[in-house]
């Protein structure tokens, strides 16, 4: 386009005259998937870095929400959400995890996880207020605590043999009189760690008695392997008290790029969540609320979906067990974290980029979720891909 000849500037020009902007985040940069996905479509590797499937969702899926647009569901929706999803939300939750949020006070269409994620933390993170997160951290965690003034404390995960777990006694070290607010994900980006019984009772030891908040993500709830239980904290009265659960269709039915999630807590601390969410996004794609609505009425597809991605889960780490790699377990999650100490010294950023440039199969390092840059040497793969593409993967890793 020409640019000059119709007034505008392109991307790369700078007009003197446009006043300069103090950064409110000056750490951020690019994400770690979006760079990777972009080395990977450069590189014509098979991209196993980004998480999100190559396999499309179920037909019906797609018909439900094409329904809901021509029978007209096109207007602004609640702010809060179409009460028909607010309800499915609510009855699957009730069914699940056994607790019964009002559907009207307590549950949030969000536009997506993310969302949800930084509205929760505007909401109650105020200047100064301490915020405990676990690493490794999931990338929007420590801006948006940053956009909100907090200061975030990063608790480190202890990496054992047996792959990584939660330091309960440093958690509770790290609490003072300005913690407001402790972020858990379970099950675990990047690690794949299921959080047990036992990890939610140190935690409930934890906030008993204080004025904490906890913000639970929950993005990967049904994907749990090896019969293990997804441990809601909405399981937890003493926890769903004092809590933000977040959850996201686009891991559970397959479409990442709808963007549409959600968030359930007690009444008191949803009356502020939606004081931002109103004048942040106000509310969520209309058609999209109406065509999941009734495609949840049916459980099957998320009751389906632990065994749906083991499979493939086994199907990589079989492979795996053929190269050097070496595999820590992955419990959850569509993640699975290896080691390579015996393949290269490499830094994991430098190894990935090898591996995507080089071996032709994009992987994320782990170090991208430590603000420090932790170095451990292992790299994630995403295993949410159809067989023939794992397969590919799986003869290129096994050259390594
Ligand atoms: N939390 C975690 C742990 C995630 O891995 C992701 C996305 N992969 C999100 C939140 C964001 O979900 P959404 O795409 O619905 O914003
Ligand atoms: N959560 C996805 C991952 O961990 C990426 C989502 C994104 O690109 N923002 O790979």
């Amino acid at each position: 386009m020409d640019c000059a000849r119709i007034g505008l500037l392109s991307t790369t020009q700078h007009s003197p005259m446009t006043p300069q902007l103090t950064t409110r985040l000056p750490a951020v940069g690019t994400t770690v998937f979006t760079r990777m996905s972009q080395l990977a479509a450069q590189a014509g590797a098979v991209n196993l870095g980004q998480g999100f499937p190559d396999f499309g969702c179920e037909r019906s899926l797609i018909s439900a929400v094409n329904d809901a647009m021509l029978a007209d569901f096109n207007q602004y929706p609640m702010m809060s959400g179409a009460p028909v999803l607010r309800q499915a939300i609510g009855t699957k939750i009730g069914a699940l995890y056994g607790h019964a949020y009002n559907v009207d006070s307590e549950i949030t269409v969000t536009a997506g996880a993310t969302q949800a994620l930084t509205t929760a933390i505007l909401c109650c993170v105020h200047p100064g207020d301490e915020v405990i997160v676990i690493e490794p951290v999931y990338d929007s965690y420590v801006p948006a605590i940053t956009l909100a003034g907090g200061v975030p404390v990063a608790v480190e995960m202890e990496v054992t043999a047996t792959g990584y777990a939660v330091p309960w006694s440093k958690v509770a070290a790290a609490v003072n009189r300005k913690t407001r607010l402790i972020i858990i994900n379970t099950p675990h980006n990047p690690t794949s760690t299921v959080l047990r019984a036992a990890d939610l009772q140190a935690l409930s030891d934890i906030v008993r008695g204080t004025e904490m908040l906890i913000l639970s993500d929950e993005v990967y709830e049904h994907m749990v392997y090896e019969g293990h239980r997804h441990e809601s904290v909405s399981r937890y009265p003493a926890l769903a008290e004092r809590a933000f659960v977040v959850s996201s269709f686009g891991k559970t039915y397959h479409v990442t790029g709808w963007k549409i999630g959600y968030v359930a807590a007690p009444a008191a601390l949803m009356a502020e969540f939606r004081k931002v969410h109103q004048y942040n996004v106000f509310s969520v794609n209309t058609p999209m609320q109406h065509g999941i609505a009734s495609y949840m009425a049916d459980p099957t597809p998320y009751l389906d979906l632990p065994a749906f991605y083991q499979r493939k889960r086994d199907l990589f780490r079989d492979g795996l067990k053929k190269s050097r790699f070496e595999l820590l377990p992955a419990d959850g999650t569509y993640f699975q974290c290896v080691r390579y100490d015996k393949i290269s010294t490499q830094t994991e950023a430098a190894f990935a980029e090898w591996l995507t440039t080089e071996i032709k199969v994009a992987a994320i390092p782990v170090s991208a979720f430590y603000q420090q840059g932790k170095e451990s040497g292992i790299v994630r793969f995403c295993f949410a891909k159809q067989d023939n593409t794992l397969a590919l993967a799986l003869e290129r890793l096994a050259t390594v």
